[in-house]
């Protein structure tokens, strides 16, 4: 798709007006867009850029991405009227390589959820069925990706909204590897956790999208210097050879017969293609300890990240008598519940006589299910297992009971990929009731090369690749 929209560059103005009108005619039906942005400018630029390898791609980015001069508002209340001085890294990379943004995207106000429900303009809906949720957190960019709108879209993961999304809507999700994207200027929520990621509609436009992305800039101390392999060229779908680890505990805990066929069959497809396949057991309560980590983690650092967002030094100013009236009233009415409970839980964790019990003891239990993760791929190229256990859940859907395994290990095991920072990324493997199923790969530190082949197999296994949604 990227491919095939840049070499006709000529036509950019049509195709970007073509994204535009459709983003435009979807809007009432998905929400997945908090602000339309004019492409004259870009286009104007495009001349300068024409051979990049993005030229006149239309793209979206998650409203968390500062874009100088366009309205970021991270969708949360308190940024409604945050106006960016400067872009993020990847602003720049994107614009350099001629892509065109026509759209800031809905998420989980500041990155927190994975539904996309807690948005300040309210649900996303998934473009396959208006009647469940897109996921989240990025789940504007995934509907827009998935409903054809756009080819490629920015997204962040955090703990899996990148990749969950991707599965609910049937397309490719990646977050590589922790610094391999510099995230200099992107709206923070936890940053020994905080990935970029993006959504594509195929695996080769995945590779032409970190070849975009991926480097080393100075402004970000976390992003490596390591050398950016030119993943296209590289990508093969041969599996032949392919070790393949099958998260055993996740597999395990799936009820749903629909997904565990789809799974099983999608296996036995990679087998023939002469992939070896293993089988991983976790000590499951260590995955078991997955949510309630990362949850101290995230919630304890994004309290201290969002500690400037007091209506003083950023966000919409409330009324007060005093300067901390001033504060106080300017949290509360900018944040939503979701928000405030994870900033009190957050607090909680920070307060001195906590921090060694909560924030300190969370860090080495992420440590010690990273030493999991390091061994189990000791001795295979990658992790798989369903990205989730169902098809997306619908948007006034009953409560689901978090304490089972279903849950806690079926539904939250991709964090796993944040904690240890590897490269992860899920694909469509399956349709239950017309809504998509999507299986999730990691693979070792830095080595999106082996993550993008067998992603490539697994897409011709499946046959399952430019997926577009009829929304209706
Ligand atoms: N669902 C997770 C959460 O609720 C992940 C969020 C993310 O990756 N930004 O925080």
């Amino acid at each position: 798709m990227i491919e095939k929209l840049r070499n006709d560059v000529v036509h950019a103005k049509d195709h970007v007006q073509e994204a535009i009108n459709l983003a435009h005619q979807l809007q009432p039906a998905l929400n997945a867009v908090v602000t339309f942005v004019d492409p004259t400018q870009q286009l104007e630029h495009l001349e300068d850029v024409k051979t990049g390898l993005m030229a006149g791609v239309p793209i979206a980015l998650k409203d968390n991405v500062n874009t100088k001069g366009i309205r970021t508002t991270a969708s949360s209340k308190i940024l409604d009227n945050y106006i960016p001085v400067y872009n993020a890294h990847i602003v720049d990379l994107l614009t350099k390589q001629g892509a065109i943004c026509i759209a800031k995207a809905s998420m989980d106000e500041l990155a927190m959820g994975g539904s996309n429900l807690t948005a300040a303009t309210g649900p996303v809906s998934n473009p396959w069925d208006l009647s469940r949720i897109a996921g989240g957190s990025s789940g504007g960019s995934a509907a827009l990706v998935a409903s054809g709108v756009v080819p490629f879209a920015v997204g962040s993961d955090t703990g899996d909204s990148v990749r969950k999304p991707a599965g609910f809507c049937g397309i490719v999700g990646v977050k590589p590897t922790y610094g391999r994207i510099s995230r200099y200027g992107i709206i923070p929520y936890s940053s020994s956790l905080d990935h970029v990621g993006y959504f594509t509609r195929n695996v080769k436009d995945a590779c032409i999208g970190l070849e975009v992305l991926a480097g080393r800039d100075d402004r970000d101390m976390t992003s490596s210097l390591k050398e950016v392999p030119p993943y296209s060229e590289l990508l093969s779908e041969s599996l032949k050879g392919k070790k393949i680890g099958i998260i055993k505990n996740v597999t395990d805990s799936i009820q749903n017969e629909t997904t565990m066929n789809l799974f099983n069959e999608l296996i036995d497809k990679m087998k023939n293609e002469g992939a070896e396949i293993k089988e991983i057991n976790f000590d499951n309560n260590l995955l078991r300890a997955i949510l309630p980590t990362y949850y101290m983690i995230a919630n304890c650092e994004a309290t201290a990240n969002h500690s400037n967002l007091d209506g003083i030094r950023f966000g919409v100013q409330a009324e007060g008598d005093s300067t901390e009236d001033v504060m106080i009233n300017s949290r509360t009415e900018g944040f939503g519940l979701q928000v405030r409970k994870r900033f009190i839980t957050g607090s909680y964790g920070l307060f001195v006589e906590n921090q060694e019990k909560l924030f300190r003891k969370a860090q080495r239990v992420r440590r010690l299910i990273v030493e999991a993760m390091q061994e189990a791929l000791q001795d295979v190229d990658c992790l798989i297992a369903p990205a989730s256990s169902t098809i997306a859940p619908k948007i006034k859907g009953e409560k689901i009971d978090e304490l089972m395994d279903e849950y806690l290990v079926a539904e939250n095991h991709m964090v796993m990929g944040n904690f240890s920072g590897y490269p992860s990324m899920t694909l469509p493997m399956g349709f239950d009731q017309g809504c998509p199923l999507g299986v999730n790969i990691t693979c070792k530190a830095f080595d999106e090369v082996t993550m993008f082949n067998i992603g490539a197999g697994i897409e011709k296994c499946t046959g399952l690749k430019d997926l577009v949604a009829e929304v209706k």
